[in-house]
């Protein structure tokens, strides 16, 4: 129990208190740092990884970058030959020498440097009329009107200035092809036909994807037209609808920038990273992409597993803090509960007339109210420490130790003890102690006892008063006739249970009615008194009880004697009485003192018949009292076991 005493030692309660108060402060200042540390970290993790993710975009903006600008170059290398001998056909078609040669040498001489290139499918002119005047091969493989396509009808229009890119188609052998045009003019300038270069796409698509081999991540290369019109694309994962709508869009837009190369995030998608290339001084551009989650996917795992890290840090830092914060709190909630429990008991038991004490497990006192005062006549600083059995009384100390032993062990809950105890003064007090068992609240061991004690000392006294009256007569201060029966009723049964006889004698004073009258009741009384002490002065053995029987009648109760033992001890009480000499004029003839007639009867009780034994003495001791009366008074006279004796 964490009761609070009152003592001159500082208060233990209050230094607990204090302790808690302290480890409290240091635990909240503990979480305030961590958490401030913790905060520290995220924020240094949170930039770090912010940091990260930016290089990775820059990382991927700069490959982009330079992988566009590698195929711009190599594009532009084979589209800028191309269309340097498209030019020079355009300007031997003019010349009058080459005209006039016969087709096949005509044909060596305008298209072959452009045979020569491998990704050149096919080249020829058109006339005005848009029909194929001369093919590089004799079988072209293409219908011979061509005055529907594109690049007859660009050029005629002269919507178009310098080379001419078509939209794909299939080529003579079905495979994909763009034609490369340029304008032919007459020498007045009018509208001569075309030259025409069929490129071959697949042969360009897979030198792009050369470029794809060994790099990492999802890119998409591109191919298109000034006008944002796709020529090609190839791409190291699939294409999605998205990504091809947000490209041309980016393009379209990017075909009016002066810049040979750039990148930028797709507007409308967050997620795709480009870069574009001019292809060389041409009407092309090179692009190339990638997503985002791609480019992000390294990041991420690396973002997923900091902050992971950085949980499980928080996690292992903060919940040992949580875990003992929770258990100060609860602490500090039985703290104040004890508190509050201690300042209640101590307000009841100071202001209590009861002596209220908490003894420890050695039996001293650790605290006693202010009550002791009054009922010990001390003050509660010289009693406590010491232990309340020293100053019990002799007789009472035994039993009292007995009583609250298994209190202080635990085995009881609750005993009273009555005893006495000494007060300042010398007096013995009687004392009630109710005493109650008290365990530490955190171990469950018995730990003391708390004892509210009363001073009972009046009570006492009033109890033996009460039982004096009731077994006194008031007359002569011997046993009244209750107490004798109590007595009688006892000892026939003790001596009854060890075989010993039982012997009265009914007494009673001769000619007492005469000496009221010549003496007065007064003087009567005054007799009887003096009567009765030399009949309690012959109940010499402890357990003889004399009591006065009724009126003038006495009865000597004497256990453990025979009839002629009994006779003996009578006529030493009918000789007394005579020797009081208390003269009597009305006794009659030859009796001048006053005298008494005893009647005598002995027996030895059975047990199982002591009410029947009883009746039979008290009977027979009538008897002889009557004989004895009978016989001339002054004299004993007995009925017994043995013969009938009469004395005088
Ligand atoms: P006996 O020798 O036959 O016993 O004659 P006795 O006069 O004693 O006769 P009895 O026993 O009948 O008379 C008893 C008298 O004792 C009657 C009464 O006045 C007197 N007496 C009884 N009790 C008291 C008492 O308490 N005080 C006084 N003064 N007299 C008492
Ligand atoms: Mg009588
Ligand atoms: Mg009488």
């Amino acid at each position: 129990m964490t009761t609070r005493m009152p003592a001159a030692k500082p208060d233990p309660a209050r230094r607990v208190a204090q302790a808690w108060k302290g480890l409290l402060g240091r635990v909240g200042r503990l979480t305030a740092i961590c958490l401030v540390a913790a905060g520290i970290f995220g924020a240094m993790a949170a930039d770090d990884l912010l940091g990260s993710r930016q290089r990775s975009w820059q990382q991927a903006s700069d490959q982009a970058r330079q992988l566009s600008q590698l195929i711009g170059q190599e594009v532009g290398e084979t589209v800028g030959q191309l269309d340097a001998t498209l030019q020079l056909a355009a300007e031997r078609r003019a010349s009058a020498e080459i005209a006039a040669m016969p087709p096949a040498l005509r044909r060596a001489f305008l298209f072959d440097r452009a045979v020569a290139q491998a990704h050149v499918r096919l080249i020829f002119l058109v006339d005005a009329e848009g029909r194929i005047a001369l093919a590089s091969r004799a079988d072209a493989g293409l219908p011979p009107d061509q005055a529907a396509m594109d690049y007859v009808r660009v050029h005629r229009d002269r919507s178009w200035g310098g080379l001419y890119i078509s939209a794909p188609f299939p080529g003579p052998d079905g495979q994909p092809v763009v034609a490369l045009s340029r304008h032919l003019a007459q020498a007045d300038d009018s509208f001569a036909g075309a030259v025409v270069a069929l490129l071959d796409l697949g042969r360009i698509q897979r030198r792009l994807e050369v470029h794809l081999q060994g790099v990492e991540g999802g890119f998409t290369l591109g191919l298109h037209r000034q006008d944002g019109l796709r020529l090609l694309s190839v791409a190291s994962g699939a294409i999605t609808r998205q990504h091809d709508e947000a490209m041309a869009e980016i393009i379209a837009e990017a075909a009016w920038k002066p810049n040979d190369a750039f990148a930028l995030r797709a507007p409308a998608e967050d997620h795709l990273l480009g870069a574009f290339a001019w292809v060389g001084a041409q009407p092309l551009l090179v692009s190339v992409t990638r997503e985002s989650a791609d480019i992000e996917a390294e990041w991420r795992a690396h973002a997923i597993t900091t902050g992971l890290t950085m949980l499980g840090l928080l996690a292992a830092l903060l919940t040992p803090i949580l875990l003992l914060q929770r258990e100060v709190a609860r602490r500090r909630t039985a703290e104040l509960e004890a508190r509050r429990n201690s300042d209640e008991f101590r307000m009841l038991a100071e202001n209590s007339g009861d002596m209220v004490s908490r003894i420890g497990p050695d039996r001293t006192r650790r605290y006693i109210s202010p009550a002791c005062r009054r009922i010990l006549g001390q003050e509660p600083s010289a009693l406590i420490g010491n232990a309340p059995r020293d100053v019990t009384h002799p007789d009472d100390r035994q039993q009292m130790i007995e009583t609250l032993r298994p209190v202080y062990d635990g085995a009881l809950e609750e005993a009273t003890s009555v005893y006495r105890i000494r007060h300042s003064d010398g007096r013995w007090i009687w004392l009630e102690a109710m005493v109650r068992s008290v365990r530490d609240p955190a171990t469950g061991l018995p730990d003391g006892v708390v004892a509210i004690a009363r001073d009972i000392t009046e009570r006492k006294r009033l109890e033996a008063e009460l039982a004096r009256v009731a077994t006194e007569d008031p007359l002569t201060g011997l046993a009244n006739r209750r107490a004798f029966d109590a007595g009688f009723e006892r000892e026939l049964h003790r001596c009854a249970g060890r075989g010993l006889p039982v012997a009265i004698l009914l007494i009673d004073v001769d000619h007492f009615k005469p000496y009221n009258d010549e003496y007065g009741h007064p003087e009567g009384d005054a007799c009887l008194r003096r009567v009765a002490s030399a009949i309690a002065a012959s109940a010499i053995h402890p357990l003889d009880l004399a009591a006065r029987y009724g009126g003038e009648e006495f009865i000597l109760l004497l256990p453990g004697l025979l009839l002629r033992d009994a006779a003996r001890r009578a006529e030493t009480v009918r000789a007394a009485v005579e020797a009081l000499a208390i003269p009597h004029r009305g006794a009659g003839p030859g009796h001048a003192v006053v005298t008494v007639s005893i009647g005598l009867a002995a027996a030895v009780p059975q047990a199982d018949a002591v009410a029947a034994v009883r009746e039979a003495l008290i009977q027979q001791a009538d008897h002889s009292l009557y004989d004895a009366k009978r016989m001339g008074r002054n004299r004993i006279a007995a009925t017994g076991a043995e013969d009938a004796i009469t004395w005088r």
